[in-house]
């Protein structure tokens, strides 16, 4: 199904609505925005097998894997509208006044920062596209939502907006706290991240894309904050001792999470690193013979399948690089073929080619000489959404000083497990230093990514009745607070 592109004028309309509803929006409580994200869920599961379908046609992805996805969209929205509710993330604060000392009453909470531009990605087309992470944390912290329509699933896309606007009038809320535009240009897009009305943007997608953006926000008159989330390689660092006891079962996990989903995620493990001798040898042997019984897969797009396949071609073509092993089976069109490769140390240091993300089912195995060597990479590698340390008890503390080291470049830091699969849960960090993200100081999964789209405001000496309820003497929401440097319920 086509599309209209939106024009320069219908962004600015869509913006107009989106700030006028901001006013009314960013004065709703917090069970008002909870109704709305447990109404838009609902909403989800109502749009049935035909949302199931459409994306199936758009996305070359399985039923299977899509009815997990719309579930977990669905937690997604119903445990962050836990956490509105419960108004953790508000971070009221209260320091009574002190009269001997001339210091005044002070009470500060988070409020909306005012409305949000969404772009998602192809690869996620519910989870983090349309009522995606970014959508319901927005939601919940009094935002507008404009989502800019990824066009590789246009018509999914289409539908879920439905299933927002359908809440949002349920709710009789303004019909600008959603938008949807629609847009295959880069023009929609800078238009709406220069709009003057927008106030942050969240990104899932590749590196061009995020720093484009990025770019855009702060060359405005007005610079805003852009939390994207982009490409990384996720380094796994094989330990000696781990390699000896499991060489087999680490070349069967890892060859599972580099050809999950046909390698299309950004948890994708795309650089193994370890030293030499026997144990990696024995670990690229049986990887190579995993990864050849993968069959290729379709991918999301003749765009994406394309993308692959030259950068899986230059990255072969690299004279330091040799290929350890191809999928058997031969690809048919638009499938990418899992393949993993290997080259030294001294190629990864001259090269940085070989840092640079290949998405899909590909991955790349350096060996290093010596553990200085492997230390030395740890403190090259750009910024990561995660880090592995396959390690015994023994690798670890013998290579304590690689493991203070990687902390330094990932936001997750996993023990003897593959980076894919990212559990929605408070604790969950998904994000890391750049170019993994634009700001590692946020998560975009998990209900702390709500802290995105706030910003602190203080009222000075203000009359009880005319504070937020967050902040009002009684605490009628019932919620943590911090009240001159104590966390309490209780009401003043
Ligand atoms: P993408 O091509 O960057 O597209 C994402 C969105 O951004 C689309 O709506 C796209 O619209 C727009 N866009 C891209 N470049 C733009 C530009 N220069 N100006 C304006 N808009 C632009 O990403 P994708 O191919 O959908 O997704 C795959 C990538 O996402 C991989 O690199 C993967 O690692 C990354 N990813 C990261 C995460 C994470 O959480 N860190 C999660 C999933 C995926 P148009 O198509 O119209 O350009």
């Amino acid at each position: 199904m086509k599309f209209q592109d939106a024009t320069i004028a219908e962004v600015d309309q869509v913006m107009q609505e989106a700030w006028q509803a901001f006013q009314v929006y960013r004065k709703t409580t917090l069970k008002q925005r909870a109704d709305l994200m447990r109404a838009i869920a609902q909403e989800l599961e109502a749009a049935g097998d035909r949302l199931i379908t459409v994306a199936m046609g758009e996305t070359n992805l399985p039923e299977a894997r899509l009815r997990n996805e719309r579930a977990r969209t669905m937690f997604q929205l119903t445990s962050y509208a836990a956490a509105c509710e419960a108004g953790h993330w508000l971070e009221a604060r209260i320091d009574t006044a002190v009269p001997d000392k001339g210091d005044p009453d002070l009470r500060k909470l988070q409020v909306a920062i005012g409305p949000v531009v969404v772009f998602g990605a192809s690869n996620f087309p519910f989870a983090y596209s349309t009522a995606g992470g970014d959508t319901a944390t927005a939601l919940a912290a009094g935002c507008p939502v404009i989502v800019k329509a990824h066009p590789a699933h246009a018509e999914t896309s289409e539908i879920v907006a439905q299933a927002i606007a359908k809440s949002v009038a349920a709710a009789g809320l303004p019909k600008g706290v959603f938008a949807h535009v629609h847009g295959a240009g880069f023009e929609t897009g800078k238009a709406l991240v220069t709009h003057t009305h927008t106030r942050a943007v969240g990104f899932t997608g590749s590196y061009g894309g995020g720093k484009a953006l990025f770019d855009w926000a702060n060359q405005r008159k007005m610079p805003i904050p852009v939390f994207a989330e982009m490409g990384s390689i996720n380094p796994v660092f094989l330990l000696p001792g781990k390699l000896k006891a499991s060489a087999k079962e680490l070349a069967a996990q890892l060859a599972g999470s580099i050809t999950l989903g046909t390698g299309q995620f950004c948890t994708n493990p795309g650089l193994l690193l370890g030293v030499e001798g026997e144990g990696l040898d024995n670990f690229i042997r049986e990887l190579g013979a995993a990864i050849e019984k993968v069959a290729p897969g379709t991918m999301l797009h003749p765009g994406i399948a394309k993308a692959y396949t030259e950068k899986r071609g230059a990255a072969l073509g690299q004279s330091e690089v040799e290929t350890v092993a191809v999928a058997a089976a031969p690809p048919k069109e638009n499938q990418g073929v899992p393949t993993v490769a290997t080259a030294s140390a001294e190629a990864f240091f001259k090269n940085p080619l070989l840092h640079q993300e290949v998405f899909g089912p590909y991955s790349l195995v350096i060996r290093c000489p010596d553990a200085a060597t492997l230390l030395k990479a740890a403190q090259l590698i750009e910024g990561q959404l995660t880090v592995s340390l396959m390690a015994t008890e023994a690798d670890l503390s013998e290579y304590s000083e690689l493991a203070e080291a990687v902390q330094e470049i990932c936001g997750r830091l996993i023990l003897n497990g593959v980076p894919t699969g990212v559990r929605v849960s408070l604790s969950m960090q998904h994000g890391g230093p750049f170019p993994a993200s634009t700001d590692s100081r946020f998560t975009s999964v998990g209900a702390d990514g709500i802290k995105r789209w706030v910003r602190p405001l203080a009222y000075q000496s203000w009359l009880d009745a005319a504070l937020p309820d967050a902040l009002k003497n009684g605490n009628p929401l019932g919620i943590w607070r911090t009240v001159n440097n104590e966390l309490t319920q209780a009401a003043l």
